[in-house]
């Protein structure tokens, strides 16, 4: 199903104007991220100590996810049940969707079932927006098509500020599928207005279009030119499911010219300190050598850490409660 783009920057976009919602890091103020991110430091604490709250006791969340997801769906479910909600999995696979019922009938009937917060993902661009005005939940955005995927970004940028102390004035190459990408663009979005220096790499053919003014057109088609100066590499997923026809020879090509091995790193500084990131799931050997997802450099599973505070920080916000 196609759903009618929705642009980023309609009324609803931001918690204020939605009630809480979060459906897009395009138009987030550094203080709105800064406060998601401190009150995420906060529940990561209480996972190290596999503390548990009752700040969201009588809330329900429901998990409607309509296309695929391991870390996201288990992550946002962790959140909300550490917070004492009651966390709902909707399955599309096994619903009426199967028999043809529209997305806005979908979320509908849910939401009238008492719900506070709907936790959304689909393959389509606009979708959370779309669901947001049918519903009287607020929505958050877990991914709609190549569009947004903002908790991601929030947790990127919490695993950078753990890590080098700040996100400002850092410089944060991402690199790879770039024009397939939700989780670039709400990073672009988010990491420019923490004060950082983002500029894309990736083969031509996954060069944006439509970022390029938010980015001052860093776009760069040369890993060693690309990546020359950042503290942070971001690689991206190739998004296989999304490309309409092959943009690259394959995967064995894509990695000799933009993988990410321990030797490279040594091209963004001489040191080689530098951090590699990776959203997940990851083509092992493509994006990133195998030896590289071992090296302590590569923060994959801090991300995955964060991802569940950063989570509960959000849920915990879109049902209105106290951080
Ligand atoms: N898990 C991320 C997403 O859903 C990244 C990816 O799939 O490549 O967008």
């Amino acid at each position: 199903m196609r759903l009618r783009y929705i642009p980023p920057r309609m009324p609803g976009t931001t918690s204020q104007s939605a009630g809480r919602s979060l459906l897009a890091c395009e138009g987030m103020s550094k203080a709105e991220i800064e406060s998601i991110l401190d009150a995420a430091e906060k529940y990561r604490a209480m996972i190290d100590r596999r503390e548990q709250s009752d700040l969201l006791r009588g809330k329900t969340v429901v998990n409607a996810f309509f296309e695929h997801s391991t870390r996201t769906r288990t992550s946002f479910e962790m959140a909300a049940k550490r917070l004492g909600a009651m966390a709902v999995n909707f399955d599309p696979g096994l619903s009426s969707t199967a028999k043809g019922e529209t997305l806005a009938d979908t979320v509908r009937t849910l939401d009238a079932m008492g719900v506070d917060s709907m936790v959304v993902r689909h393959a389509s661009g606009g979708s959370a927006a779309f669901v947001a005005r049918h519903v009287r939940a607020t929505v958050v955005n877990a991914g709609d098509g190549r569009h947004e995927h903002p908790t991601q970004a929030l947790l990127d940028a919490m695993t950078i500020r753990r890590a080098l102390g700040t996100v400002e004035k850092k410089r944060v190459a991402i690199v790879g599928d770039v024009l397939h990408s939700r989780v670039a663009r709400s990073n672009v979005h988010t990491l420019r207005a923490l004060g950082a220096e983002v500029v894309l790499v990736g083969p031509r053919s996954m060069a944006p279009t439509d970022l390029k003014s938010a980015i001052s057109s860093k776009i760069f088609n040369d890993l060693r030119e690309g990546i020359a100066g950042a503290d942070v590499i971001m690689t991206l997923r190739i998004q296989l499911e999304r490309h309409a026809r092959a943009q690259f020879p394959g995967g064995g090509e894509y990695a000799r010219l933009f993988g990410i091995t321990p030797a490279r790193l040594e091209w963004a500084k001489k040191d080689g300190k530098v951090l590699v990131m990776h959203p997940g799931p990851c083509n092992r050997g493509v994006e990133v050598s195998r030896e590289m997802l071992n090296d302590e450099r590569c923060l994959m599973l801090e991300q995955v850490a964060n991802g569940v505070a950063v989570r509960m920080a959000v849920l915990a916000r879109a049902c209105g409660a106290e951080q």
